[in-house]
C-alpha cells in the first residue's frame, strides 16, 4: 500500500536502535526523508548508514539527550519543520517505590512525559498550519497493564497518555493526529538485556528465561521491531488521517482484556 508520504520529514527520537529504529526504516521505506536521534554518535551514524542502504532514504543524524532542553534544541535545529514526530526515549528503570525520591520520579517525567510533551508544543501547530501532520508516541503496554516494578513508566507514560486524549481532538481538524503505541514485549537490547539480569538474579540460564516470558505471550514469541515500525508507518501515513487520540497496542494478545 502507498502509504502517500513520500517527501515528507519526519524527526525520529530515540532512533539507533530498537522500536525507534525501526519506526525509522518503516518510514524510510515509505520514501520519508529522515532525522533520527540518540545519545552514542557511532552507533546512531551505523543506524543511519544501515537505513539509508536499506531503504533509500536520505539520513540526517543529531547526536543529542532528547530528555534535555538542549538535545531537543539541537534536534529540531536539524528538522525545524517535521511532518512527522516520532517521541521515544529510554524507559526508566525498574525498582520498588519505596527507594524512589522525588529527584528519580522528576527524571522520569521528564523522559516520557514532558519531554514528548515539550516536542509536541514545539512541532505541532506549524503541523496544523501547513494542514499535514502525524505524531506517535512510544508508550508501553504498561499503561494498559501496570506492571508493579515499572512505577515510574506506569506513572510518567499515564500521565503522557492523559495529555494526548486531549490534545489529539484539538488538532486533528487541521489533519494533525497524536497517536500512541504500546508496545508489548519486542526483541530489542532493552528486552534481552532486561532478561539476561532477571536471568541471572534467579539463577536460570538466559534461554529459560526467554522460554519463561514467551510463555506468557499468547504468540508464543516476542514481537520483532519491524511488525512495530510498520505500525507506526500506517499511524502516520495519509490513510490514517481519521485515527488520533488512541491507544494502539500491540502485543501478541497478551493483554487479557475485552477492551
Ligand atoms: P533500545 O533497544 O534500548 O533502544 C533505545 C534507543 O533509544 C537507542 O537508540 C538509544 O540510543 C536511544 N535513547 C535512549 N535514551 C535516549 C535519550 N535520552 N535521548 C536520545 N536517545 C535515547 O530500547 P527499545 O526496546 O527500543 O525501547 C524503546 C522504548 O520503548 C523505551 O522507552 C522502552 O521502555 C519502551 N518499551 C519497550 C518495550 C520492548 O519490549 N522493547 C516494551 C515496552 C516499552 P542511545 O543509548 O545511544 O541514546
Amino acid at each position: 500500500m502507498d502509504l502517500g508520504i513520500a517527501g515528507r520529514r519526519a524527526l525520529v527520537c530515540a532512533a539507533s536502535k530498537g522500536l525507534g529504529k525501526a519506526c525509522a526504516i518503516s518510514l524510510g521505506r515509505a520514501g520519508v526523508h529522515l532525522t533520527i536521534v540518540a545519545r552514542t554518535a557511532e552507533t546512531l551514524e551505523a543506524a543511519a548508514r544501515e537505513i539509508g542502504e536499506s531503504t533509500g532514504a536520505d539520513v540526517a543524524t543529531v547526536a543529542a539527550d532528547i530528555t534535555t532542553s538542549a538535545g531537543r534544541t539541537a534536534a529540531l535545529a536539524a528538522c525545524p519543520k517535521p511532518d512527522i514526530l516520532v517521541n521515544n526515549a529510554g524507559g526508566p528503570p525498574p525498582g520498588d517505590f519505596r527507594d524512589w525520591d522525588r529527584e528519580v520520579w522528576i527524571k522520569a517525567i521528564d523522559a516520557n512525559m514532558l519531554t514528548p510533551i515539550e516536542m509536541i508544543k514545539a512541532t505541532v501547530d506549524g503541523m496544523m498550519e501547513r494542514g499535514f501532520g502525524r505524531i506517535v508516541n512510544i508508550t508501553s503496554s504498561s499503561v494498559k497493564a501496570p506492571i508493579d516494578v515499572l512505577g515510574l513508566s506506569n506513572g510518567a507514560r499515564s500521565g503522557l497518555t492523559g495529555f494526548i486524549a486531549g490534545v489529539a481532538r484539538t488538532t486533528v481538524k487541521r489533519n494533525v493526529t497524536i497517536n500512541n503505541l504500546l508496545p508489548g514485549s519486542f526483541g530489542t537490547d532493552r528486552l534481552f538485556s532486561t532478561i539476561r539480569a532477571q536471568a541471572e538474579k534467579r539463577g536460570i540460564s538466559f534461554e529459560d528465561s526467554v522460554k519463561a516470558r514467551t510463555a506468557t505471550i499468547p504468540a508464543g514469541r516476542f514481537g520483532d521491531p519491524a511488525e512495530f515500525g510498520d505500525a507506526c508507518a500506517y499511524l502516520c501515513s495519509a490513510q490514517a488521517a481519521y485515527v488520533t487520540g488512541q491507544n494502539f497496542l500491540i502485543d501478541g494478545g497478551a493483554y487479557p482484556g475485552t477492551f
